[in-house]
């Protein structure tokens, strides 16, 4: 993630994050209190471009406002950073990922001060060739009434990680998590959809942190005339179905080739699905939909 010369921003300076330090006396390193954003930046035509950089430092607030953790900084102020900071790294194709640390504060009450600090590290987009075989797993998602789950906050991840180990360590490439009824919620650190009958269905909100790409994904239907549903489903109801993918904006759009080793019907390359996953691959490097109009409008 990062060398001898790599720069991150800590609390309004460009420091080496080699010497970058932080308190051991904080609550967000003790419980998991702090709030992040996982952000893609391409290289475009017109130089580098943050993908949906406004929505993301939106969510970014919104999200330590649902904690309680006071925080300043504005979307422009954090937009302007981050150029700033992929350029002093050199970066183009990159991963980003500010961090809204709460300390020094032990204490269970909210915080009392905040700092940021945004870190970036070349990204290779290589892998989204790849075809993902998930299991449903053992680990249920946060139970909303515990926590705010559209919220992206740093202690949700642990059931991120129990849930991704478990599938890994039984063979999988990744997990399918349910909610506290059994439906399905998303996957450790993606949204997902299934694909049936020519139509998209995916999770509604409520028991799901609801992704920028989710929301793209959407956007995308829109343009193409593809009729998606938000909605409950069991894992039942989505295996066998005709295809399915997660998205996210590290992992894009994947494909999902098998649910518990059933596998998805369809030839990936002939589904709605992949005409979604060439669309957003565009998107994110062309930041319009001509490319829509003028290839996809036989879909
Ligand atoms: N769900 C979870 C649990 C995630 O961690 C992510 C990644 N941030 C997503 C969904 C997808 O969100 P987005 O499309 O905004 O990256």
């Amino acid at each position: 993630y990062y060398n001898d010369k790599t720069i991150l921003f800590y609390d309004g300076e460009y420091v080496k994050a080699k010497e970058a330090k932080t308190d051991l006396y904080g609550q967000s390193l003790h419980y998991g209190y702090a709030v992040f954003e996982g952000i893609k930046s391409y290289k475009t035509a017109n130089g580098t471009k943050i993908f949906k950089a406004k929505e993301h430092y939106e969510r970014l607030i919104k999200s330590a406002e649902a904690m309680h953790i006071p925080f300043s900084y504005s979307t422009r102020e954090m937009i302007d950073v981050t150029y700033k900071l992929l350029e002093i790294n050199n970066l183009s194709n990159a991963y980003i990922r500010p961090l809204v640390i709460c300390s020094p504060n032990m204490s269970l009450s909210k915080g009392q001060k905040s700092y940021l600090v945004i870190e970036a590290w070349n990204w290779d987009n290589g892998y989204l060739a790849n075809k993902l075989r998930i299991m449903t797993s053992s680990f249920q998602r946060p139970n909303p009434k515990a926590f705010k789950i559209e919220a992206k906050v740093s202690g949700h991840y642990v059931n991120s990680i129990l849930a991704s180990q478990e599938a890994k360590d039984k063979g999988f490439d990744e997990a399918l998590v349910l909610d506290e009824n059994g439906n399905v919620a998303e996957s450790s650190g993606a949204n997902v959809f299934y694909e049936k009958d020519g139509k998209l269905y995916t999770p509604q909100k409520g028991n799901i942190l609801p992704g920028i790409t989710r929301a793209t994904v959407f956007e995308i239907c829109n343009q193409l005339g593809i009729s998606y549903e938000e909605k409950l489903f069991t894992p039942q109801e989505m295996q066998g179905a005709d295809a399915a993918f997660f998205c996210g904006t590290a992992a894009e759009i994947v494909a999902v080739e098998s649910l518990n080793d059933i596998p998805f019907r369809m030839n990936w390359e002939d589904s709605l699905s992949a005409k979604i996953q060439q669309a957003y691959r565009h998107l994110v490097v062309e930041e319009n939909y001509s490319y829509l109009k003028s290839s996809l409008q036989n879909v």
